[in-house]
């Protein structure tokens, strides 16, 4: 290599080197400029650099992807699970609702996600889903439904409502409303905690639950369910003494059933699989 051939290069990584530095410290003046030209709303804001500099990760919510979606519903479900509830211990009815669950993932909307579902020790009847795949059913549910159709019915909407993103959008919602996100984001462990707390106690909107029961019936037709176990669940729920916990956070059941009997064609409702309500007692015999 001739020493003109050097000196060359040296000359082009030296250039490539410059132009990443020069590229490096526009943005950073541009970001810094954003976060003073932004009237911080409501509540008082450390700037970005102070919390980058103390380790605060920030997370753009609009554009979060699958995988970080995953990673934050991750989070989510870790703290749920140390500070909120108790899963069951009981291995064979969590593998037979994770067996049901990953049966329907085929079928959803959002196929790609790695989804989990798990079983909470709680009498009461309850289901609910946090963002990135994390489903939950309690052993109350499950000792409520009649058939393995009404179990995946449930599991279904609960999926309905992961492939909408409904939680996210509840999420940035949330924080826009409670003024703790800026333009550079949020900070990623308010996100968790408001996750939390969509996920156990956040009532979902009229709007959503439609959507999550539509995409759950889509669900479980493709999958071959008999359609008719998602609405005689519902009123079978509805006729109980106290109204479930399951149905208190999701409103307007009445109106649900009526819609979802619209959309089933009664000529097809019972034909499908998961009616036998006497196998679906045998996979969950080991409950207490
Ligand atoms: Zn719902």
């Amino acid at each position: 290599m001739s020493s003109i051939q050097v000196s060359k290069q040296l000359l082009t990584r030296w250039q490539s080197w410059r132009r990443r530095w020069v590229y490096a410290l526009v943005s950073l003046t541009v970001a810094l400029g954003l976060i003073v030209a932004t009237p911080s709303p409501g509540h008082a804001q450390a700037p970005l650099l102070e919390l980058l500099l103390r380790g605060v990760q920030i997370i753009q919510l609009s554009t979060l992807s699958d995988r970080q979606e995953v990673a934050l519903g991750k989070q989510i479900n870790d703290q749920l699970l140390s500070s909120e509830m108790r899963l069951s211990n009981d291995r064979q009815t969590t593998a037979y609702v994770d067996q049901v669950g990953q049966g329907l993932v085929p079928y959803s909307s959002r196929p790609n996600l790695p989804y989990t579902f798990q079983v909470v020790d709680s009498d009461q009847i309850n289901a609910f889903a946090t963002m990135g795949g994390y489903v939950y059913v309690t052993t109350g549910l499950l000792k409520a439904a009649d058939n393995e159709a009404q179990l995946a019915s449930v599991i279904g909407h609960e999926m309905g409502h992961i492939a909408s993103k409904h939680s996210l959008e509840q999420m940035r919602q949330a924080a826009l409303a409670q003024g703790i996100t800026s333009l550079a984001g949020l900070d990623r462990n308010t996100a968790v905690n408001l996750g939390v707390e969509l996920a156990l106690r956040r009532p979902n909107s009229r709007r959503d639950e439609f959507e999550a029961d539509q995409e759950g019936l889509a669900t479980l037709k493709s999958a071959g369910y008999a359609t008719s176990a998602m609405p005689a669940f519902m009123e079978k729920l509805q006729g109980q003494a106290s109204l479930p916990s399951i149905l208190s956070t999701h409103p307007a059941v009445s109106e649900r059933i009526q819609t979802l009997n619209r959309m089933i064609d009664p000529a097809t409702a019972n034909s499908g699989f998961g009616l036998d309500s006497r196998a679906y007692r045998t996979e969950v015999s080991s409950l207490r």
